[in-house]
């Protein structure tokens, strides 16, 4: 058995000094002291000592019979007493010490592997493949101990084939020194240069600090270089969110697998619902209207003539040629559109868009723009850059009426028409009552709750679980779920036509979370995986597109249910399974 199997960082046998190792892997041991080699010596031990238990058993028997008293022992029998003896204790000292030592000395539990616990380890990660249960259960600390811990092995599936997680002696170091604060967490992988195993001692240190178990967080399978300095600071492991599939979404003549990542029953079961709706009516169409990131700085003059000054200047299309050079200067891929100003006293917002590609273009933007301010300052000196975000006039990540009316991101319509029979057979429901329902709950109901962009059912639903699926940024599911829905009755009344304007869906195919592994299946599955060769931004402004269609599915799925009153029944079938609910809290 080889100890390296166990390490992911550092060979085992470092810390079993005592243990027998291959010459290879030791090159300087007591045997070198030995006049034969190693393996020569054993044999020639062991034969001596079989032969000699041999002959003074012989000597014994021969004795009993004919009744010669034990102790009187010739010279031969002297000789064959002693070299037993020396061959036993070389023996015994060769092959028994570990056994002794383990008797004498108990060693710190820390620093040593049994014997027992490695061929444990070993038929573990032969059978690694077979398991299911996901890591993280040797971590389980659910009583942290104050004492040096056991050498812990994180049990778990592996990613690409890795032997699993071994944190060793030096580990357990580390560990207490992050405990106690001698080293700050954040410090793990630039001091150790392993991602997984700076993540493996925060999540130990961190059970140690909090007395709580992160046993079901799994932290095997994960590519935790993949995330270092893009997309997630400090991990300690990663959490699982189901993907369900919803489809095939019939989209501009192009047929779509939906990924979505939730947790919420019911939702993937209607959106496809709703998917099977649009596809028996032939599919729905998605127009994009506008494609531009934003991002507004906020500056400060001495006067508010000052900061008008400035509103002019940049608002004269005499000067847009200058500073579109100065922005595109930032990226490729990055082309100023306009730049709309408001002025708060003196205090101006400038409200930069620009093209982005394939990237959801937060950074791009903000390049571009830092472009632009730097400038400016040549001919507006006084001019105090407050923030390169004047927060509300962006704006990301909140709600506000200026993603609302001017757009943000992708702005796209998305409508389909479903024949009366396809809303009865498969929606269960008529277009008369879809129609009123709309009308009453997405359009005045809204009204009179001073919606702003939610006058929907549930885009967000559909927006939120498609991001976490395809890596996108969760938290613009704020402005990207600003949605109107309509429907009207067409065809003499007898269809619907269904349609769901959203202003500002915020996605991209590069940068961010697309590109970890299971989030680019996700784009793969769509066929909008990185960047587009052929035109670059077709592939996130076709995912744009899908995010809509899906939302147009699952509007009309929900509406429906409502409309039929089936919502309360199917969510009691998919949301409330029978478990037994207090088990699985204790
Ligand atoms: P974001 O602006 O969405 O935060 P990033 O700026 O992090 O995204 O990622 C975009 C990066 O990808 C840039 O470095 C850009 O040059 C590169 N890139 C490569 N191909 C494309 C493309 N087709 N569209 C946009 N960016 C691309």
């Amino acid at each position: 058995m080889k100890a390296t199997r166990f390490s992911s960082a550092k060979p085992v046998q470092a810390l079993k000094p005592t243990k027998t190792v291959s010459l290879d892997e030791d090159p300087t041991k007591a045997s070198d002291a030995l006049p034969l080699p190693l393996h020569l010596t054993n044999a020639a031990f062991f034969t001596l000592f079989f032969s000699l238990v041999y002959f003074l058993l012989s000597r014994w028997r021969e004795k009993i019979r004919t009744s010669t008293p034990l102790h009187v022992v010739t010279f031969s029998e002297i000789v064959a007493i002693i070299a037993f003896v020396a061959s036993f204790i070389y023996l015994l000292g060769f092959f028994g010490i570990d056994f002794v030592q383990s008797l004498v000395f108990r060693p710190s539990p820390d620093v040593w592997i049994s014997e027992d616990e490695e061929e444990e380890n070993e038929f573990f990660l032969c059978k690694e493949d077979a398991r299911k249960v996901p890591c993280g259960q040797a971590l389980d600390c659910s009583l942290p101990p104050l004492a040096p811990q056991a050498t812990i092995v994180t049990a778990q599936k592996v990613f690409d084939e890795k032997p699993v997680t071994v944190l060793m002696e030096e580990d357990e170091e580390i560990i207490k020194s992050v405990v106690a604060g001698t080293t700050p967490s954040y410090s793990l992988e630039s001091k150790l240069g392993d991602c997984k195993r700076a993540a493996a001692i925060r999540r130990e240190a961190l059970q140690r600090l909090t007395g709580k178990s992160l046993s079901g967080l799994p932290l095997e399978g994960f590519d935790y270089e993949s995330v270092l300095g893009q997309c997630c600071e400090m991990p300690v492991g990663y959490v699982q969110i189901p993907v369900g599939i919803a489809g095939p979404l019939l989209l501009n003549g192009r047929e779509f697998s939906v990924p979505m990542a939730t947790t919420e029953g019911c939702l993937v079961a209607s959106t496809n619902r709703g998917c099977k709706a649009i596809h028996l009516s032939g599919g729905a169409t998605c127009v994009l209207l506008k494609d531009g990131m934003t991002r507004a700085p906020v500056v400060r003059f001495g006067t508010a003539k000052r900061a008008a000054d400035l509103k002019l200047y940049l608002e004269d299309p005499d000067n847009f040629e200058t500073l579109s050079v100065v922005f595109n200067r930032s990226s490729r891929f990055g082309r100023l559109q306009g730049i709309k100003c408001a002025i708060a006293g003196k205090n101006l917002y400038m409200r930069f868009t620009c093209s982005t590609g394939d990237a959801m273009g937060m950074n791009m933007v903000s390049k571009g723009v830092q472009n632009v301010l730097d400038f400016l300052q040549t001919d507006f000196p006084d001019m105090d850059v407050l923030g390169i975000s004047g927060e509300k006039f962006c704006s990301d990540k909140k709600p506000a009426a200026v993603n609302w009316i001017e757009g943000r991101g992708k702005s796209v319509v998305c409508e389909a028409i479903i024949p009366g029979d396809v809303v009865r057979k498969v929606l269960k429901t008529s277009v008369e009552s879809l129609v009123e329902l709309n009308m009453l709950k997405n359009l005045t109901g809204s009204a009179m709750a001073g919606a702003l962009g939610g006058f929907n059912a549930h885009a967000s639903n559909i927006v939120s679980a498609v991001y976490i699926a395809t890596g996108q940024d969760p938290a613009q599911n704020i402005e990207s779920s600003h949605c109107i829905t309509m429907m009207e009755a067409v065809n003499a009344g007898k269809d619907l036509h269904v349609s769901v304007t959203m202003p500002s869906i915020e996605v991209g195919t590069v940068g961010g979370g697309t590109q970890l592994a299971s989030q680019s299946a996700c784009l793969n599955l769509l066929g909008v995986k990185g960047a587009s060769k052929e035109m670059p931004g077709a592939n996130s402004r076709t995912l744009a597109t899908v995010v809509a269609g899906a939302v147009l599915a699952g509007e009309l799925s929900l509406m429906s249910a409502i409309s039929a009153g089936q919502l309360v029944n199917s969510h009691m079938k998919y949301n409330r399974s029978s478990k037994d609910v207090s088990k699985a809290s204790s």
